[in-house]
């Protein structure tokens, strides 16, 4: 099999000494308990093949798009206690882009998208204090946000429910177990309201809101749901790249 050029861990320095590359994209996961039915994995293998699906389309169509190897530890400062669940603090993500950027930026690579796929992790702060000390652009995505996941699935948990499983279903069915072995995914709601109408905000304690450590039920998760769903992500976020890849970063207000 060749090698792909848009994924770093494939190529070598053949390929790349010669290959002029206009963004690159980190994938940034984590390694956390997913209900009784997926693996810790989850966010990572979902994340990097959301990287590579959306750079082959990117590439496909002419953008110089290269996707890093991915990060698997996330911020997960709310599950602390439960076992094998790797936080990495967000001061130590931070550091860890600062020296990401500044290789690349030394290199001469003028772009970097993080794209992101685990909700504790948010990338926007480090950017705005990072974006004012090197020169190429950073920015980032979530994945999970880029298209209403409403027009695809009938329960919105926001972990580990109809959404995660059926994207799991399609990309790696042979890490899902049977959904009959799955927990309901039921999620306490905070006592005051501030919280819970979303204008007050707080982490969340993970073991007290849930039992399985789901939160969204995965019962009527499908690989075709997910297929759809990564498609139009994948989708989206290649036209992106490709737009980026063309993008003069001076000017980019109309
Ligand atoms: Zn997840």
């Amino acid at each position: 099999m060749r090698p792909r050029p848009y994924l770093l861990n494939e190529l070598t320095w053949k390929t790349v000494r010669a290959a002029p590359y206009e963004v690159a994209v980190l994938p940034w996961g984590a390694t956390e308990a997913h209900n009784f039915h997926l693996p810790y994995s989850t966010d990572n293998v979902e994340t990097e093949h959301i990287a590579g699906r959306s750079a082959e389309r990117a590439w496909e169509r002419g953008a110089r798009v290269v996707v890093l190897p991915l990060v698997p530890f996330g911020v997960n400062t709310g599950q602390l206690d439960i076992p094998l669940c790797v936080n990495l603090n967000p001061s130590t993500q931070a550091l860890m882009l600062r020296d990401v950027a500044t290789a690349l930026a030394g290199q001469g690579i003028p772009k970097l998208v993080i794209l992101n796929g685990h909700g504790g992790n948010d990338f926007r702060q480090m950017i705005r204090e990072l974006q004012a000390e090197v020169s190429l652009f950073l920015c980032t995505i979530n994945w999970y946000q880029v298209v209403d996941p409403m027009s695809f699935f009938s329960d919105l948990g926001d972990h580990v429910g109809e959404l995660e499983t059926s994207v799991m279903l399609h990309v790696a069915p042979e890490l899902v177990l049977p959904l009959s072995e799955a927990g309901p995914g039921a999620a306490r709601r905070f006592k005051i309201a501030a919280f819970r109408e979303g204008w007050a905000w707080a982490p969340r304690r993970w073991r007290q809101v849930t039992d399985d450590t789901g939160v969204g039920n995965p019962a009527a998760a499908t690989a075709e749901k997910g297929r759809r769903y990564v498609d139009a992500v994948s989708g989206k976020i290649a036209e992106f790249l490709v737009e980026l890849a063309r993008a003069d970063t001076g000017s980019m207000y109309e």
